[in-house]
């Protein structure tokens, strides 16, 4: 058999998309994944009942149409995506025990016309930001320590991530249902708020949900890792399943190595090939709350007390602002008593994941780093708090605390989904600052642990294999696009 020109280990989203990368440039490349099947946090399996189709980590893609990789690989050709007139929906108890949701309408000026005197200053908030979404991506997609090509976008985006994580969070609005809608988006990232760097990765996802929306593949998460997967081996790539790499020293010897792994492991791993310096700077990477995720087979849509949470793909539930805030303070040392619950809703846009008629309920909550404690009571009572009678609709349930999450795949160091907390230093050097993704002699980190971080976006992956074809190779970047059919 022939050496590899590189090694990829993890097939995660950043690791196909840094596979795909490197065999389009006409490299031999192989791909080391110890599970039995690609995808990492972009899977979908039957967890509960047979026909009933759960994502096993990512159900939400504000990012799958928008990030540069995805839209130079050309993912709308190859995988359906369904896109929801309501990006998110946001229950809140109003007055006389009536529910009134919060709706982030693709469309920003019905968005903003339901937020009645708030409107103009949500539609203020977000417009500068849905106008250059392109570019603010092309800002935060990479490492935020480059040179910006975009100053006026990252000023603008620089003062609202201030202005919406510091202690003015409150003075734009006067009613509750826009800081909270702000607060459900924030709290994507967890850890306390407010918070500049979590509200702006807050921003971020509001100011997608109204230019291409938060879309759905049809499918599961695993259309996204199949369509990747396909590519590579479609340009010579070999996959290994089952095939977990205790030290990248056994591998065979090849010019590039790519890590899409947690960077603690990276640094266990590639421990004999990068310098000792690199390998502490990676084991110190610091790790946020664990996340505790549901599987739900159900008998009928969520019977919602405001209907029209039912046209929304996403739902943030916990409350106002002050609320959730309360939530994420508690979490460290604890189940908060009213925890913040993200809860998707796919069958209602993807009928293909379950029976005719029946439907699936994804959600997950925020829990102590490591911690075992069981959130099943807790995300139900909250759901049912919004929908009463849902509980009589559930036909089966599948669950995982953050240690499993962590068992099923180690990258998600006690159940962090972030691939390391999402705070200021991290957010810039994530985790090393001079050359973000080589840590050693031919060695490279293309994980949601390098930057830009966490999401199914594959940009760790794709700048990552970027400059590894660059600096072992002398390579250009090829090209991505999805050949015409
Ligand atoms: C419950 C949950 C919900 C989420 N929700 C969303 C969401 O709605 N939207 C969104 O955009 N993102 C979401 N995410 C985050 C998203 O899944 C991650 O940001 C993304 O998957 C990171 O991609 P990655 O390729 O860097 O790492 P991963 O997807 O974690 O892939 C790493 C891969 O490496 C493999 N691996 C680890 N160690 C080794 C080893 N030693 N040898 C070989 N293979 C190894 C693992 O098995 C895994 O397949 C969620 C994650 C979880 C867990």
């Amino acid at each position: 058999m022939s050496t590899p020109d590189a090694i990829v280990v993890g097939a995660g989203p950043n690791g196909l998309a840094a596979a795909v990368t490197l065999a389009r440039a006409g490299l031999a490349v192989e791909l080391y994944e110890r599970a039995p099947t690609v995808g990492g946090g972009a899977r979908t399996a039957a967890t509960t009942d047979p026909g009933f189709l759960h994502d096993l980590g990512s159900a939400v893609h504000p990012m799958a149409l928008a990030s540069p990789f995805f839209r130079a690989f050309g993912i709308e050709q190859r995988v359906d995506f369904v896109v929801p007139e309501i990006s998110y929906a946001h229950p809140l108890d109003g007055a006389g025990g009536a529910m009134r949701a919060g709706l982030a309408w693709r469309e920003l000026d019905r968005a903003a016309a339901e937020l009645g005197r708030d409107g103009r200053a949500w539609h203020r908030l977000f417009a500068p930001l849905v106008r250059e979404s392109d570019a603010l991506l092309d800002i935060v997609g990479d490492t935020l320590l480059r040179l910006p090509r975009h100053p006026l976008t990252l000023a603008r985006f620089g003062l609202r991530s201030l202005e919406q994580g510091g202690p003015a969070w409150n003075l734009r609005f006067r009613d509750e249902t826009a800081p909270a809608m702000l607060g459900g988006l924030a709290a994507h990232a967890a850890g306390r708020m407010p918070h500049p760097v979590r509200a702006g990765a807050g921003l971020l996802l509001g100011a997608l949900a109204h230019a291409r929306g938060w879309p759905i593949p049809v499918g599961g998460s695993q259309a996204i890792s199949d369509a990747l997967a396909a590519d590579f081996v479609a340009h010579g790539g070999r996959i290994h399943l089952d095939a977990e790499v205790a030290d990248v020293r056994e591998l065979p010897a090849a010019r590039a190595v790519l890590l899409d792994v947690a960077a603690p492991i990276a640094a266990r791993i590639a421990a004999g090939r990068i310098p000792d310096a690199s390998r502490r700077r990676l084991a110190r990477v610091r790790f946020g709350a664990g996340v505790f995720r549901l599987d739900l087979a159900v008998s009928a849509p969520i019977p919602w007390r405001d209907t029209r949470i039912g046209g929304a793909g996403t739902v943030h539930l916990g409350g106002t602002r002050s609320r959730i805030a309360e939530a994420e303070r508690r979490t460290p040392n604890g189940l908060p008593p009213h925890p913040f619950v993200l809860l998707s809703q796919p069958t209602l846009f993807d009928p293909s994941r379950a029976p005719a008629g029946r439907h699936t309920v994804w959600a997950y909550t925020h829990v102590p780093a490591g911690s075992a404690v069981d959130a099943e009571e807790a995300i139900l009572a909250t759901i049912e708090a919004a929908a009463p009678g849902f509980r009589d609709t559930i036909i089966a349930r599948a669950s995982r605390t953050a240690p499993q999450l962590e068992q099923e795949n180690p990258s998600l160091i006690g159940g962090d989904i972030s691939g390391g907390l999402i705070d200021v230093r991290q957010t810039v050097f994530r985790p090393r600052a001079r050359t973000p993704w080589a840590i050693g002699d031919g060695v490279y980190l293309a994980s949601s642990s390098a930057a830009p971080g966490p999401g199914v976006n594959g940009l760790a992956g794709w700048r990552a294999a970027l400059s590894a074809l660059g600096r072992e190779f002398g390579l250009p970047a090829p090209g991505l696009g999805a050949e015409p059919g």
